[in-house]
């Protein structure tokens, strides 16, 4: 009595396995690594917008996604009855320079519009702010609203325990039954490369490090290419790099030291945590850049979601949404820069 089996359970396979279970399928996810054990069992989670401006269908696409994550994540914690650590907490990017400010008062502008009324992207002071606040050459920052925070690995067990909670199964193993969805990450891309010997996706390593430092609900930092996140629990999360070359890919080195030092330059008051973990993973990048949903390529009649590359979790809700009335309701609204084909 299975309609849907998800293979993978990653934030894609769960996201998907629970909007499938909640519009009334039965479930089952099959994984033999057990629950986030592959990029989602990570501990960044800043789930930043794109900037208000030369909008296309992928920034639309996160963006509504961006703005159901809200509702999406309270329902998983009504049903899971454990915290999901999501919470829009928004973030403070200093302006480095007056182009930079220029730019940042258009983009004030290109928001409204783009952003529906639903978010706000400001440029303001640094009296206009709470939390942890860098310095800023200009003294002025962008502030946004939209930018919401989630701790990737506690997300993932808070979905498995609301999908269990709701009559899912999630196993290590078992056969496929009902319509298949493999959302296996990097370990599908590189079945795709062997497959059509080519280069469809790839892994992109990324290290981050996790300090022991409460910033509770403060806005989360980006500068100088650091996301700096403050979570849930009292800690704060530092990331990432971005490796396309490298030999091991779960261990972490002096690349992450050097981020380290970006984000204490960032916060000096970083400098005196303690870093309680230092973690390292592979993102799933399509050739496209953008995620891969749709029919399976390998698999007639299954199904693929894939691709989550450096926004995964940002974009998962409405890739579960796409993806379940696809799989339920035979309903394709997903756009074409998303479908495999724009990777093969
Ligand atoms: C350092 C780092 C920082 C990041 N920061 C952010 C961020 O700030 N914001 C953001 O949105 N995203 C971020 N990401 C990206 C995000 O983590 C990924 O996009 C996302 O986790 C991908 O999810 P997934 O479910 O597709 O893949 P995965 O989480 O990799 O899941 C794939 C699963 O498939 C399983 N599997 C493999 N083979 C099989 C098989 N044969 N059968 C069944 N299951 C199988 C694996 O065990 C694994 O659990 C970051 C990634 C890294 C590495």
């Amino acid at each position: 009595m299975v309609d849907v089996t998800v293979r993978g359970a990653g934030v894609f396979g769960l996201s998907i396995a629970w909007e499938c279970l909640s519009r009334g399928a039965k479930v089952r996810v099959i994984d033999p690594n057990g629950v986030a054990a592959g990029a989602s069992g990570g501990i960044v989670g800043a789930l930043a917008p794109h900037v208000p401006e030369n909008w296309n269908e992928k920034k639309e696409r996160q963006f509504e996604s961006l703005i159901a994550a809200e509702d999406f994540w309270k329902n998983v914690q009504f049903w899971a009855g454990i915290e999901t650590s999501y919470a829009r907490t928004g973030r403070i990017q200093p302006l480095a320079d007056e182009r930079a400010v220029a730019l940042a008062r258009g983009r004030e502008e290109t928001s409204k519009l783009l952003w529906k009324g639903k978010a706000q992207w400001r440029v303001c002071h640094a009296d206009d702010l709470l939390g942890l606040v860098p310095d800023s050459a200009t003294g002025q920052y962008v502030h946004d609203t939209l930018t919401a925070r989630i701790f990737p690995k506690q997300a993932c067990e808070a979905l498995a325990k609301a999908i269990e909670a709701r009559g899912g199964v999630i196993t290590t193993e078992a056969e496929d039954a009902g319509k298949v969805v493999w959302a296996t990450g990097v370990h599908d891309l590189e079945r795709m490369n062997r497959h059509f010997a080519g280069n469809i996706g790839s892994a992109v390593k990324g290290q981050g490090a996790l300090l022991k430092y409460d910033a509770s609900n403060a806005p989360q930092v980006f500068a100088d290419t650091v996301h700096i996140v403050p979570h849930w629990n009292g800690t704060v999360a530092v990331g990432s790099t971005s490796e396309r070359e490298f030999e091991t890919p779960f261990d972490t080195d002096e690349q992450l030291d050097a981020v380290l030092e970006r984000a204490y330059a960032v916060l000096p008051v970083l400098r005196d945590a303690e870093v309680i973990q230092r973690w390292a993973g592979l993102r799933p990048k399509a050739k496209s850049r953008a995620p891969m949903l749709g029919a399976h390529p390998l698999f007639e009649g299954q199904f693929i979601a894939n691709g989550g590359f450096k926004i995964g979790f940002g974009m998962a809700t409405e890739i579960a949404r796409m993806m379940a009335e696809m799989i339920l309701d035979e309903t394709d609204s997903i756009p074409a820069e998303f479908g495999p084909d724009a990777s093969l």
